[in-house]
């Protein structure tokens, strides 16, 4: 077990590192956060920040010596970073987990060996394997980046075979899958954490709606169709994590079709459809994520109100600030990014009701 006043090192400055530098004050640790930006969101609350790119390998090796553990907010930190810091300092979670969820392919086969079902879809990566994989996968489909997609990047739709050369485009000509287009009634998230002597502890299954290929709410409880999902989707996310040897949070995103769940993708870190547990549930995200990386027993994450909704604040939307601030149901959580840009992710409300 890490001791009181021992250094977490976070790789990546955003908001996921802010929280978790919040949790980590909580329980007594500090944090190092380790990120190319100036003044990233999480610095606000860290005790000290590392200003470097990730391949600056003698940067990282100053930030291991000045920390107790690593771990990660970003699930795009370059591999050999991670390999560098882990041969000199414990990196929770570890390698195996970041180059599965890095890399589209590799995170569904991974998934279907586990017996998982997801969309189908058919490795891209040249123009022709693109015919021959909308011969194989049929249309509407989706043409992904095997790596760096978020908040629906690096995706294009395909309707007719006229769009392919556009989404081939579209993606940068870049090393893809193609995925046919699912019928999903929900979407939904299974949040989980797991501690280094393997045991795993989950959240309620938040119901998520995207706007724009960035979730706008995650709510609970979840419909009929997902709380009927959700026992499944969990016993497959555990999976995962057992044989990922994964510690820390992880977190499975799914789509509920009428015929069962689909898995969709993973995060191998704590996750924006997580948020609500802060102030939703007994235990949050952020505070497990420290336990396990911490080598600290799991505690329990039980909801603790019957309804529970976050709202992400996407650009524009965190400017009515004095309104939300004066909502007494509100629990506000504002960033301190200075610049709200279309689609960045300000902020978040929590409300919770009987
Ligand atoms: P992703 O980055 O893979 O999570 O995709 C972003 C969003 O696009 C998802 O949250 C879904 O709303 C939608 N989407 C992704 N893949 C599919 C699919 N195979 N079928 C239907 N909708 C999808």
């Amino acid at each position: 077990m890490l001791p009181p006043g021992s250094t977490i090192g976070i790789l990546g400055g955003g908001q996921l590192g802010r929280m978790l530098a919040l949790a980590a004050a909580q329980l007594g640790y500090r944090c190092h956060v380790f990120a190319p930006e100036a003044t990233p969101p999480a610095t606000d609350v860290c005790a000290a920040h590392t200003r470097a790119e990730f391949d600056d390998t003698a940067a990282l090796a100053d930030f291991a010596a000045a920390v107790d553990v690593v771990t990660f907010e970003w699930e795009n930190v370059p591999t050999a970073a991670v390999r560098q810091l882990a041969a000199l300092v414990p990196v929770h979670p570890g390698v195996h987990s970041l180059e599965v969820a890095q890399d589209r392919m590799a995170e569904k086969q991974f998934v279907e060996w586990l017996g998982g079902r997801t969309a189908p879809w058919a490795p891209v990566s040249t123009r022709a394997e693109l015919d021959e994989a909308i011969a194989r996968i049929g249309l509407p489909a989706i043409l992904k980046t095997r790596r760096f997609g978020y908040d629906g990047k690096g995706q294009a739709r395909i309707f007719g075979p006229g769009d392919a050369d556009a989404a081939w485009d579209a993606i940068g000509q870049q090393p893809a899958i193609l995925e046919g287009m699912v019928e999903f009634a929900h979407e939904y998230s299974v949040i989980l954490c797991r501690g280094v002597d393997g045991e795993q502890v989950d959240w309620p299954v938040p119901v998520n709606v995207h706007a724009g290929g960035i979730l706008a709410t995650s709510s609970l409880p979840a419909p009929a169709l997902v709380r009927a999902q959700a026992a499944d989707a969990v016993a497959l996310s555990r999976l995962v994590a057992e044989k990922l040897g994964h510690v820390g949070v992880l977190a499975c995103e799914f789509f509920a079709c009428k015929d069962g769940l689909r898995f969709n993708e993973m995060a191998p870190r704590v996750h924006n459809s997580g948020h609500w547990t802060i102030e939703g549930s007994q235990t949050c995200q952020f505070e497990n994520h420290v336990r396990a990386v911490a080598g600290l027993p799991l505690r329990p994450t039980d909801l603790l109100l019957p309804r529970v909704e976050m709202r992400n604040l996407i650009g524009d939307q965190a400017d009515d600030w004095q309104r939300l601030y004066a909502n007494p149901g509100a629990h506000v959580h504002l960033y301190g990014k200075g610049d709200a840009r279309p689609g960045r992710k300000m902020g978040h409300i929590t409300l919770l009701s009987r």
